[in-house]
């Protein structure tokens, strides 16, 4: 059950014990080009926790045990009323019984549906507050004054920004390199490309630091970035190395895997579902299997089809699948606009 050196010293002790932090990984069938000289691997992060998607679960890993030891009464959650941080998060520690709140991006549409839906069913109206979009810029100068005023009322709050970004899940995010490898030698395979998708970064950040760590270089990691820009990207990555370095109490080894980022091949706005998202979600349930969410899961393997169309890549593959069925929910009616009824 432990994970390889120096990781194990590192983060052992740093995560909940009773959440699993292995996923399987298995021959991808149907969807993607598929070449006897390309075997593809899929992996599944989104069998992690049925309730949460995969790349948020890893970072709960060691958010939660922290947020448990920090002596909080109440946690304030921050994201879209969609966010599948939020919707995560809140199952999690509510069914842990601690108390919540969320501040809330006011939605688009009032329709209740999807994870403002479940979000709704999880938190009462007074804890849930709702920011206006031109709001929306302070909203953590407005977590802070919560902060204060649940202060005197005895309440110590803690602030989770949007997307989790905060060196409490650095040690959670950590465990997907140390995963790859077990899958790597499980499967006895050598695989050459990576395949991921990144929001905030968070992630993809944790795999590609994980790596350098374990000293794994070799295969390329391809970043589909679903949201944010490269930059920010690279600010979050000098983050978290000096979080990490502060962890390790010494430099990082230098040699890194080569990373590319690819735009999305649709749809390329955060958020954004169209016409083709919804035609490859239908093509991906019947060829391979998988139920994808669109935002993040169908976007990213669309995209690596598209990248493996125009240039054949060459070894073993493994493409993530990060999100998880969940996120499909707040897409049923316009999923189901595509097929007649019979
Ligand atoms: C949040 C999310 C990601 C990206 O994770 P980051 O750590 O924010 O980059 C990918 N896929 C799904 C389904 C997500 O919810």
């Amino acid at each position: 059950m432990s994970f390889p050196e120096p990781l194990q010293q590192l983060i052992g002790n740093r995560l909940d014990r009773e959440l699993n932090w292995k996923s399987r990984c298995h021959p991808l069938h149907g969807y993607l080009p598929q070449h006897s000289s390309t075997p593809l691997f899929i992996k599944r992060e989104d069998e992690l926790n049925a309730n949460a998607v995969g790349t948020k679960y890893r970072k709960y890993l060691s958010l939660i045990p922290a947020l448990e030891h920090s002596g909080n009464n109440r946690i304030i959650l921050i994201g879209s009323a969609h966010s599948n941080n939020v919707v995560g998060l809140a199952q999690l520690l509510r069914s842990r019984g601690i108390d919540v709140s969320a501040l809330i991006k006011a939605p688009g549409n009032n329709q209740l549906v999807g994870n403002h839906l479940l979000l709704t069913m999880l938190l009462p109206h007074d804890r849930m507050q709702y920011v206006s979009h031109p709001d929306w810029p302070q909203v953590e100068e407005i977590a802070e004054q919560m902060v204060a005023r649940l202060k005197q009322q005895g309440i110590s709050a803690a602030v989770i920004p949007e997307g989790g970004y905060s060196e409490a899940v650095l040690p959670g995010i950590l465990t997907l390199a140390a995963d790859l490898q077990r899958n790597g030698e499980e499967l006895g395979v050598e695989f050459q490309d990576i395949w991921t998708d990144s929001g905030t970064g968070v992630s993809a950040i944790g795999l590609l630091l994980g790596m350098r760590l374990l000293g794994i270089t070799k295969p390329c990691v391809h970043i589909t970035r679903i949201a944010g820009y490269p930059d920010e990207f690279r600010q979050r990555y000098d983050q978290f190395e000096r979080w990490l370095e502060r962890l390790t109490q010494k430099p990082l080894p230098e040699a890194r895997p080569q990373v590319r980022f690819i735009q999305p091949a649709t749809a390329a706005s955060y958020g954004s579902v169209n016409q083709t998202i919804l035609r490859e979600s239908w093509a991906i349930a019947r060829e391979t299997g998988l139920l994808m969410d669109p935002v993040y899961s169908v976007k990213h393997f669309y995209t690596v089809k598209c990248e493996m169309e125009r240039q054949a890549p060459n070894g073993p593959q493994l493409i993530l699948y990060n999100g998880g069925t969940l996120g499909m929910c707040g897409f049923q009616s316009r999923l189901a606009s595509r097929e007649p009824m019979v």
